[in-house]
């Protein structure tokens, strides 16, 4: 049940825009305070600077997760944006609901600015466009070997979220692999965006209509297993509890989703001689529940995975990175500074793997774990 904020300062020690700027204007408690003066109508601010208050937070969830009074900070700032909307909400409206024209034509012109023209606030921004092109990312080096007989004719809906559906479609391909190794009955199934982004970029109305779309292709597939390879993605459709009228029917769905490496934990794998040295592991703010991507490059890399972090920001925070990317960048640094000495980060979303290979130092490499099987 959400309460009213109690000052207590838990969330501040847990804030990554807090911990990389040192503002404490820009973290959990200063939201949640503004968030209560203006429901009572005593912030005395204008709109716009509501506006671009609201623009300042990552979503990442962490303050969230810590709060004993239940404040949702991220979801009340989803609603400061939703009645306060500004040119950029728009922009990132457009960008997540025209993906399919959008996300190339975008890319293509990123790539048209030569690094060295590019300006310091914008650098690592263009960086994550130019890499939204459709090529095939990191050379593999997990090839799958054994498959244990676990899931041998489940039925499974695969949950492909859009960058894998738009430029990363060996993402797809590689988590088809796996469930055909493991025997699984791969259901068809036209899923959309989750609608995280733009819930969190307060266009409420746009986000019911994916989720709604997304569970009747659920339903129509007779409510089995969904497998999803994004921690963003996997939390969107954790939230979907509220566009179901009954409550067996939600728990259902709940108990339907499922990150794909759990699914593919057993699978035993073997490397190959592109496999680098010192491999570093990225877990997403957004992930829930036991680190089963983590178990799993644990198993397959041994000694080679050298470092982790543990829902440290990577910074790139949605909406926010068009207002503030500097900020984004900020708390992307520290994340980097976590996985100092791996020329390779692996993780298991695909925000964290754009926004850690625009991020990262000169000669490291990032990407999706679906990028190393091969
Ligand atoms: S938002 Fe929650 S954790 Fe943060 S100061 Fe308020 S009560 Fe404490
Ligand atoms: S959602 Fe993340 S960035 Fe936003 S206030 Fe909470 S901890 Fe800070």
């Amino acid at each position: 049940m959400a309460g009213e904020c109690i000052l207590c300062g838990k969330c501040l020690e847990i804030c990554p825009l807090l911990a990389a700027t040192g503002r404490e204007e820009l973290g959990p408690r200063a939201k949640a305070d503004l968030c209560y003066l203006l429901g009572r109508d005593e912030a005395g601010l204008r709109g716009a600077d509501v506006a671009r208050l609201a623009g300042l937070c990552l979503g990442c969830g962490r303050c969230a997760a810590v709060c004993s009074q239940g404040v949702d900070v991220p979801g009340l700032v989803a609603g400061l944006r939703g009645a306060h909307p500004e040119f950029r909400h728009w922009l990132w409206r457009a960008w997540l609901t025209h993906a399919d024209a959008l996300w190339p034509a975008g890319s293509a012109a990123a790539r048209l600015v030569p690094e060295s023209l590019r300006p310091d606030r914008f650098g690592s921004l263009l960086r994550m466009l130019a890499g939204l092109g459709r090529e095939p990312g990191l050379t593999p080096f997990l090839t799958p070997t054994t498959f244990p007989d676990t899931h041998r004719g489940e039925p499974v809906l695969l949950f492909p979220g859009c960058t894998a559906t738009l430029v990363r479609p060996g993402w797809l391909a590689a988590a088809r692999r796996l469930l055909d190794g493991l025997g699984a009955d791969i259901l068809p199934g036209d899923f959309r965006c989750c609608g995280g982004g733009l819930k969190s970029a307060g266009f409420a109305n746009e986000a019911r209509n994916m989720a709604r779309h997304n569970i009747n292709v659920w339903r129509g597939a007779g409510r089995p297993r969904v497998a999803v390879f994004c921690a963003s993605c996997q939390s969107a459709l954790r939230g979907y509890g509220a566009f179901f009228e009954d409550a067996a029917e939600a728990g259902a769905w709940q108990s339907s989703l499922i990150v794909l490496s759990m699914l593919a934990k057993d699978i035993g794998f073997a490397l190959s001689g592109a496999a680098p040295e010192r491999i570093g592991y990225h877990r997403p703010c957004h992930a829930e529940g036991a680190d089963s991507d983590r178990l799993l490059l644990a198993a397959a890399l041994g000694d080679r995975l050298v470092t982790a972090t543990d829902r440290q920001c990577c910074g790139f925070g949605g909406v926010m990175r068009l207002g503030a990317p500097e900020l984004g960048d900020q708390v992307g640094r520290v994340c980097w500074d976590r996985l100092a000495g791996a020329e390779l980060a692996l993780t298991g979303c695909s925000a964290c793997a754009a926004q850690l290979a625009a991020a990262a130092p000169r000669g490291v490499a990032a990407g999706h774990w679906l990028e190393a099987v091969g």
